[in-house]
């Protein structure tokens, strides 16, 4: 069994299973017999199971979003609108059409290009927003017709095994099945002959591994990683207007989200109304237990990442770093960590080369337009950025220059179902959301007529 903890409290409130290998091997034979009559349904059909299925978690809503709280930490109204998030994307993935392309269909030749069930499809989750990340997953893959086996983080397995429970109420057997276990369950199923695609939202180390434990048997990839956002103020804007989304851009989920801002560049003259604006906002955020009244920032999720958020700020000062803004936590036990603003660095200390993952921003000045884009581009990480602007032709032609799989311009970040998401360089492998994301779960299948 492995032990869950609540991060609001470091005590054990659950325990779930530690499956092995043989569980792995007996859920994708479930999986294979499921595909035959899963995929071979269709599509209407699909979307209309889909559909139940999400009525019957919405009804269930406020249980799964306790579990939400209890696990990884985040305000339960928070939870809650996660849940229906993503309960919204996948009614939008069930009312998509899959057409089938027609190339040519003369007196020579039919020749028709068909999208094909991927197979049986492994969804892998990190712990900040663990039923989020199952639904984006479980949605595109059941509508195309593969079933899929989940695991999420050992760290906040709690809430995916009850939805997976409840998806038993409307599915076929075997169509959508969840294994609670480690990274090791994680790797076996990268590596399984019986699973034909890997879907994977966590770490760029873990993602690097997966590529390479993919190898072997061709496994179809996507790969969700991390990200070091860097936000750019233009020096057009009105401070005032864009402080509270700066300072949610960077602070949302208690600044534990992949697309979130992790580095924000300000012009120098700025700087000062910058850094007051958001130590304002920060001012008014209440830090406790999620399941509290009245709060807006739940713990760090895990003592490991909350020793390195600290680790991350006490370097960063030895260095010489002036920390201006240091928000209270609640007293006794929980991963909170203070909201942290930093300022006085330069881009070399790893507070702002690496992901923080955790409620702290550094604010760095520039003074030359060209010199900092290049300083954003710097990262081998590139999932999401922002540029700033009153003016929005100016801001446009700034976010054209910067490398990532979104730019946004004033805000950050901004995710719908219909929108593809995705990290370039080191930060993932294709997309998910939109029917890009969706047809990732599909093969192309040719049909080619001779008349
Ligand atoms: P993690 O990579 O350690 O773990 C994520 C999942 O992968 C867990 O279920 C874990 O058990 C499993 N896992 C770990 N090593 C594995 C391996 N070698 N093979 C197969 N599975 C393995 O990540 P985390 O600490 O849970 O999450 C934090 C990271 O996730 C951050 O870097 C963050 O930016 C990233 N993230 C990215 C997105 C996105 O959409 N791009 C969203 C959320 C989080």
């Amino acid at each position: 069994m492995i032990p869950v903890i609540n991060p609001a409290t470091e005590s054990v409130f659950a325990e779930v299973p530690n499956a092995g290998v043989e569980h792995l091997d007996t859920a994708v034979i479930a999986a294979r017999r499921a595909a035959r009559h899963w995929s071979s349904k269709d599509l209407a059909t699909r979307q209309s199971i889909v559909l139940e299925l999400v009525d019957h978690v919405r009804a269930n809503i406020s249980e799964l979003a306790r579990l939400v709280t209890l696990e990884q930490g985040k305000p339960v109204a928070k939870a809650a609108g996660e849940i229906e998030s993503g309960l919204r994307s996948l009614e939008r993935y069930a009312s998509w059409d899959i057409p089938i392309e027609v190339i040519r269909d003369n007196s020579d030749e039919l020749i028709e290009v068909h999208r094909a069930p991927v197979g049986v499809v492994g969804g892998i989750t990190a712990w900040n927003y663990p039923l989020l990340l199952a639904l984006w997953k479980i949605g595109p893959a059941l509508v195309t017709g593969n079933p899929i086996i989940v695991k999420p983080s050992p760290l906040t397995p709690v809430a995916t095994l009850r939805l997976g429970e409840l998806a038993q109420e409307i599915l076929p057997p075997g169509v959508l099945q969840v294994l609670s276990g480690g990274d090791d369950l994680g790797r076996a199923m990268t590596a399984h002959t019986g699973i034909d695609k890997i879907t994977f939202t966590g770490s760029e180390r873990a993602g690097k591994s997966i590529m390479a434990g993919a190898g072997p048997t061709l496994k179809r990839l996507t790969l969700e990683l991390g990200g070091n956002d860097p936000g750019i103020v233009l020096d057009d804007v009105d401070v005032e207007s864009i402080a509270a989304d700066l300072y949610w851009g960077a602070m949302s989920n208690c600044g534990q989200v992949c697309a979130g801002l992790k580095r924000l560049y300000v012009p120098g003259h700025l700087a000062p109304a910058i850094e007051e604006a958001l130590a304002e906002v920060a001012k008014g955020v209440k830090v406790g237990n999620g399941l509290d009244d009245g709060v807006d920032m739940g713990p760090v999720q895990n003592a490991a990442q909350f020793a390195k958020v600290r680790g991350y700020v006490d370097d960063a000062v030895d260095r010489g770093a002036d920390v201006y803004f240091c928000g209270e936590v609640p007293e006794g036990p929980g991963y909170f960590h203070p909201v942290t603003l930093v300022r006085g660095i330069d881009d070399t200390v790893p507070l702002v080369r690496e992901e923080q993952f955790g409620p702290v921003l550094p604010i760095l000045t520039y003074t030359d337009i060209d010199d900092v884009i290049a300083r954003a581009n710097n990262s081998d990480l590139a999932l999401g950025a922002s540029v700033w602007s009153s003016d929005e032709q100016r801001a446009t032609k700034v976010a054209a220059q910067v490398e990532a799989g979104t730019v946004w311009v004033n805000q950050h970040p901004m995710l719908t179902s219909d929108v593809p998401f995705g990290g370039i360089k080191q930060s993932g492998l294709g997309v998910e959301q939109s029917i890009h994301g969706v047809l990732e779960y599909t093969n192309y299948r040719v049909l080619r007529v001779k008349r």
